[in-house]
């Protein structure tokens, strides 16, 4: 993906701040599928060649597959500064936070910097996402980009890139837009509308509000997490001492914004759902059923903390009693069935 043409060679270009280094960082938290990865692309050519800027963006997604998480870096420098840095972004100036429920899982606002601004994808005002966040100091932007980018048939992506060039306060839309437009232009000219109508509405729409050190949250210098074991402490021949441990396991920061829902009463309990499910989310029960008043096994729901809302049961259902719904319209904690384990 390159963008074609002249780079703006405007060399009295200034960032209006930058860290020791010279540099004005990006980086975005995100779950694969979402578009961070190409979101970040597209921020470093619309400043290079929109802007003239000088920039470098890279990302980092271990194995690469729907779902696991993804961090994208973009490195913005004044046009005299070269850039020779590739080290992750630990204290950004801008962090844009693709969907809410990493916030609860992964320490993705970490290392933010103390006037920086954070923009996270939610249903909830700045107010109500600083709390959330727990952000001691800065600008907190709140956007429900999942919404949009519905409503626009475009993606996250479009929506948070409009958000993150506000928040910078020097980003031009224009210069977005026309990488975006060199990116996908003539590979899905059909898509362009929705694509440049989510970047506007991420412009104008996110809600930005500007907070001080008021004493209600502490600053969270950058951690790198570390996996528990390694080569030192890992048990002999890898042994899991803690077994049956996806008890903890927590898979809903892996969905994009879409959830199953079962429809109890359109349920003929033929088990489809169950064998297409690969993490054993649909809870049955031995009970009667209510219909024929024979004992058998009841399906009863599903238990959301290990749905990582890949639908394929929707699809297995024929039905009608699984159907794909908007998680930001239900409250997780009122529909869910929790598994019974026998400890
Ligand atoms: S596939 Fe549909 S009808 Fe069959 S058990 Fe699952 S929800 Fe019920
Ligand atoms: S979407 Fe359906 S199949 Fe996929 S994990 Fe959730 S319950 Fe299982």
């Amino acid at each position: 993906m390159a963008v074609k043409g002249k780079i703006s060679r405007n060399k009295k270009r200034k960032l209006p701040t930058k860290n020791d280094f010279g540099f004005f960082e990006v980086r975005m938290e995100s779950i694969g599928g979402l578009g961070a990865n190409v979101a970040g692309k597209i921020l470093g050519e619309a400043v290079v060649f929109g802007m003239g800027f000088n920039a470098s963006s890279f990302a980092s997604y271990g194995s690469e597959k729907k779902g696991t998480p993804v961090k994208a870096f973009v490195r913005i420098a004044d046009p005299k500064t070269e850039i020779r840095a590739n080290s992750p972004i630990e204290e950004p100036h801008v962090l844009a936070i693709f969907h809410e429920s990493m916030v609860r899982t992964l320490p993705v606002t970490a290392g933010l910097l103390p006037d920086g601004a954070v923009i996270l994808n939610t249903k909830k005002s700045a107010e109500e996402a600083r709390d959330f966040m727990k952000i001691a100091s800065g600008t907190v932007g709140a956007i429900d980009a999942t919404e949009i980018a519905i409503q626009t048939k475009s993606r996250v992506n479009m929506v948070l890139l409009g958000a993150v060039a506000r928040a910078s306060k020097f980003i031009e839309l224009g210069a977005i837009k026309k990488a975006v437009k060199a990116a996908f232009g003539a590979k899905y000219p059909s898509a362009m509308p929705g694509n440049l109508a989510a970047l506007e509405r991420g412009f104008t729409e996110v809600e930005l509000k500007n907070f001080k050190a008021d004493g209600k949250f502490k600053h969270v210098p950058f951690m790198r997490t570390l996996p528990e074991f390694g080569y030192e402490n890992a048990p002999m021949g890898g042994t899991i001492y803690a077994v049956g441990n996806t008890a903890v396991k927590d898979l809903s920061a892996s969905r994009v914004g879409f959830i199953p829902r079962f429809i109890i009463e359109n349920c003929t309990k033929c088990g489809e759902c169950d064998i297409f499910c690969p993490d054993y989310c649909y809870v049955w029960e031995k009970g009667i059923d209510p219909k024929t008043g024979r004992e058998g096994m009841l399906l009863l729901g599903i238990d959301y903390q290990y749905c990582k809302g890949c639908l394929r049961c929707t699809k297995a259902c024929r039905f009608g009693a699984i159907e794909t719904v908007k998680e930001s319209d239900y409250n997780i904690d009122e529909i869910i069935v929790k598994h019974k384990f026998s400890r």
